[in-house]
């Protein structure tokens, strides 16, 4: 029997290793209908525009915003960041799990439209092992590093409201947690409000 989608929701600062840990979850989990966020930023080696970004130019990134497009946006290290509504809701009512990968400001406006969400923050186990993924990753310079740390210091502070707060020091362990609380969102009755009665013909 169908249930209802689960839009599970998923921030971390960077380098906590959320990318790492989303893609575990959309192999064990290939049902998994990904939001694709537009954004304004440049794409990095190997990122395919349609993929893993709509990379957007400023002015229509703006004009669509205007035109109600986006459930969520926010500006993050200097760049726009939106999540398309109208695929979003499509998959949700087809019983499709959409997986959000987005920042705290995002994931705030998005509990306001999707209040049946479900919020999980990832945490590094320290500041000092956070800066030290950023620099071994070698993709940004320095005051990209210092913005994503003054950054990751604020959002860790303001991931209190998330459902769950997974840290993401022993990677296996971190996949765990994760996936235990998507299962168990997934039990939750009202995603099956019919599977009791259902059961009692059989
Ligand atoms: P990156 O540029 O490293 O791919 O992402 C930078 C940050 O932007 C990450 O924290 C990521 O979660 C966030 N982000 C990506 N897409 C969206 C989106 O659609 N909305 C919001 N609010 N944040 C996003």
């Amino acid at each position: 029997m169908p249930r209802k989608g689960i839009a599970l929701v998923i921030s971390a600062p960077s380098g906590a290793g959320k990318t790492t840990l989303v893609q575990r979850l959309l192999r064990e989990f290939p049902q998994f209908g990904y939001s694709i966020s537009c954004t304004t930023r440049q794409p990095r080696q190997g990122e395919v525009d349609g993929k893993d970004y709509v990379f957007l130019s400023r002015e229509e990134f703006e004009q669509r915003r205007a035109q109600g497009y986006f459930a969520e946006w926010a500006e993050v290290h200097g760049n726009l960041y939106g999540t398309p509504l109208a695929p979003v809701k499509d998959s949700l009512q087809r019983g499709q799990d959409v997986l959000f990968d987005i920042d705290v400001q995002g994931a705030a406006q998005l509990k306001l439209s999707l209040a049946e969400a479900v919020f999980i923050f990832i945490l590094p186990p320290s500041m000092t092992e956070l800066e030290r993924r950023l620099r071994s990753r070698a993709l940004d310079d320095e005051a990209t590093i210092e913005r994503r740390m003054a950054n990751a210091r604020q959002e860790m502070l303001e991931s209190r409201w998330y459902d769950a707060l997974v840290i993401n020091d022993d990677l296996d362990t971190a996949y765990d947690a994760l996936r235990s609380v998507f299962v168990a969102a997934s039990l939750a009755p009202f995603r099956s409000p019919d599977l009791p009665e259902a059961l009692l013909d059989s």
